[in-house]
């Protein structure tokens, strides 16, 4: 690989051929169209709100595991290398890496899971829309629009999932679901980076804690052999090493398969622009049949031994009920947010019922970092 810039493929994303901004602005000066995204992105509160937000483990467990905002970068880096090799649009990727979890709850899946729950007979909460919901609206700091008023390429791949109830009501972003259509190819190895990451960092996590060991892990044929390659080359390390290396070997794996794949894909659909892609009933981006099948046997490993280990199930527990009383509490007094969220609840409620000041309520959880939602459910009991 050399250092010269590399020249873009016609179907890669481009500003000259993006459906642009739902408000209009003149083009950058001295960035890119996906630059100024990936840029208003770093500088947004939601982004900053990911380093305090739980990946698996909560913040509080210790300070080397994964959180949202490392894994977002993590993400942002296999996007990066695969898109470069690809020849796409590497600030794209890199945007919608860092994007895609901004609508994440508080206390991760669990989280996630119990504000659905919660939202259940005003409409439901799914964290992919919440991030499109924080880049369109939610986030407060330009004057001339709400939001950050991102391309709709960089929205397109942060919606990497969306019922089709909801998706009718998107608009744009929401027509490719209608129609089971793909995303371009940024928004495609956007979705697929995250898997990789998390997958590996989840492998890297559990094993840092103790709670999945690498005998576990040696049930997987793909783990297996890249540990055996490990002890074969460099005998008698440490197993924090081995496991280390291990898991940097199947990244590497996984992302040159992934790159070698799609490029064969994308030679034999032969697209000459994104809107071809976009036509398109299959995705492009893939792995061949034997990486995808140990990339699935890592993650069924991972529900059956991290996700689902009593530990972790615990917190889940904690988690979810924090997040149902901070709801409840919160729904049956707007006062006990801050005025301005507490004026927009009853606002919505004026306008849209209790829907419309759920809808507010569930924002305000949401946005919520772990250790603020503690808190802040500490304060709700305190004064009940
Ligand atoms: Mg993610």
């Amino acid at each position: 690989m050399t250092e010269a810039r590399y020249e873009l493929a016609l179907y890669a994303a481009t500003a000259s051929s993006s459906r642009g901004r739902r408000h209009p602005e003149p083009p950058p000066a001295l960035r890119t169209e996906f630059q100024r995204d990936r840029d208003r992105i770093i500088h947004a509160t939601a982004f900053r709100r990911l380093v305090y937000k739980t990946q698996v483990f909560v913040n509080y467990e210790g300070d080397l595991y994964r959180t949202r905002l490392t894994h977002s970068l993590e993400v942002a880096q296999i996007a990066r290398t695969a898109a470069r090799a690809l020849r796409l649009n590497e600030d794209l990727v890199e945007a919608i890496g860092l994007a895609h979890d901004l609508g994440h709850t508080p206390f991760g899946h669990a989280g996630q899971d119990a504000l659905n729950d919660c939202m259940r007979d005003f409409g439901g909460f799914e964290h992919n829309l919440q991030s499109l919901r924080v880049v369109d609206e939610l986030e407060d700091r330009y004057a001339s629009f709400p939001g950050l008023n991102l391309t709709f390429e960089t929205r397109e791949g942060i919606l990497k999932h969306c019922s089709l109830k909801h998706a009718r009501g998107l608009g744009d972003v929401g027509e490719r679901f209608l129609a089971r259509r793909q995303p371009g190819l940024e928004a495609q190895l956007a979705n697929i980076a995250d898997e990789i990451a998390y997958n590996n960092h989840d492998v890297d996590d559990g094993l840092r804690s103790g709670l999945i060991t690498l005998e576990q892990l040696s049930s997987l044929p793909f783990f297996a052999e890249h540990l055996r390659s490990v002890d074969r080359e460099f005998p008698g390390q440490k197993p924090q090493r081995r496991g280390s290396e291990t898991v940097r070997r199947m990244i590497g794996e996984l992302v040159t398969d992934l790159v070698r794949t799609s490029g064969a894909a994308i030679a034999t659909a032969a697209p000459q622009h994104i809107d071809d892609v976009r036509r398109l009933a299959h995705p492009l981006i893939s792995f061949s049949h034997p990486l995808l099948e140990a990339q699935q046997a890592l993650k069924a490993f991972l529900r059956d031994s991290l996700y689902s280990h009593p530990h972790v199930r615990q917190m889940t527990l904690q988690a979810q009920e924090t997040v149902r009383l901070l709801f409840e509490r919160l729904m049956a007094d707007y006062g006990r947010m801050p005025e301005e969220h507490a004026e927009r609840a009853r606002a919505a409620a004026a306008a849209n019922g209790a829907a419309g000041a759920a809808r507010v309520v569930a924002d305000y959880v949401a946005g919520m970092t772990d250790r603020f939602a503690l808190q802040t459910r500490d304060a709700l009991r305190a004064k009940a």
